[in-house]
């Protein structure tokens, strides 16, 4: 586990009990948290699978390490550019990776959902996507907000970056807005508004809490043990 200090880190070891899943260890970035491991390359050394729900900026040597020793990793966390996205197919080349902005059934499955009714509805129907998040939260709009805004756009058969709407000036036909709100201890509010003249469609998900999340990681983790390399993601894992 890395990054296992953190609420998701606490979450998934709570997680790995009641599931009797065995984590062998887990580092955060002063070193063990639980498990005798110096840091995060002694703690990869013979693992089968590495969970990271970190920061962005420990991505890079998180997949190194993974690469080096050969075993899988499960990536959570979010706030990712594309340069981060890039190094992801890299290391993908030569271990099995899975990354997902969201790790929960419920949000998969939204994000399906929200792929086939974009698909049916013409670009006069606005695409706006709302997410509320607890107050220590770092990167807005939440991945899993441009996770349900790329499956509006692959709906659409477009790429989402040229369509994003970032809230200032007019609202162009056609494109995907989105809008975040922080407060609270709040695990993670999604709605994708489809709004049309005269109607709307409300496609929602509401986290209760984190543990959907760490439960999801493990199944991921589980799931992409003895993978070939490759990348994957929780489309995979749950069959949608
Ligand atoms: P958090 O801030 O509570 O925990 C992050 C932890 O990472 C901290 O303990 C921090 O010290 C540690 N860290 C920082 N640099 C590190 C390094 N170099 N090596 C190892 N550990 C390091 O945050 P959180 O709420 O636990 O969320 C973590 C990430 O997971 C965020 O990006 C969040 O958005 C994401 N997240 C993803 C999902 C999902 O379903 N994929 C769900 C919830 C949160």
């Amino acid at each position: 586990m890395l990054g296992a200090a953190g609420r998701m880190g606490r979450a998934i070891r709570e997680a790995a009990e009641a599931m009797q899943v065995p984590l062998t260890g887990g580092v955060d970035r002063d070193g063990a948290v639980f498990g005798e491991f110096a840091d995060v390359a002694a703690l990869a050394v013979g693992t089968e699978v590495l969970i990271d729900f970190s920061t962005p900026d420990a991505l890079a040597r998180h997949l190194d390490v993974a690469r080096v020793d050969g075993g899988a990793i499960v990536i959570g966390t979010t706030g990712l550019t594309p340069e981060h996205q890039r190094l992801i197919d890299v290391a993908a080349k030569d271990v099995a990776v899975l990354q997902a902005a969201n790790t929960s059934l419920g949000v998969n499955l939204l994000a399906a959902l929200v792929q086939q009714a974009a698909a049916r509805l013409g670009s006069d129907w606005d695409i706006e996507v709302l997410e509320m998040h607890h107050r220590h939260k770092a990167d807005a709009p939440s991945g899993t907000a441009l996770l349900l805004g790329q499956a509006a756009a692959d709906g659409r058969g477009i790429e989402l970056a040229p369509v994003q709407h970032d809230r200032t000036g007019k609202r162009e036909e056609g494109a995907i807005g989105f809008a975040s709100l922080r407060g609270g201890s709040v695990a993670g509010d999604h709605l994708v508004v489809l709004a049309s003249e005269g109607e709307r469609i409300e496609l929602g998900h509401r986290a209760e809490s984190r543990a959907i999340f760490a439960r999801g990681a493990l199944k991921a983790a589980q799931w992409l043990h003895g993978k070939p390399a490759g990348r994957y993601s929780m489309a995979d894992v749950l069959g949608l």
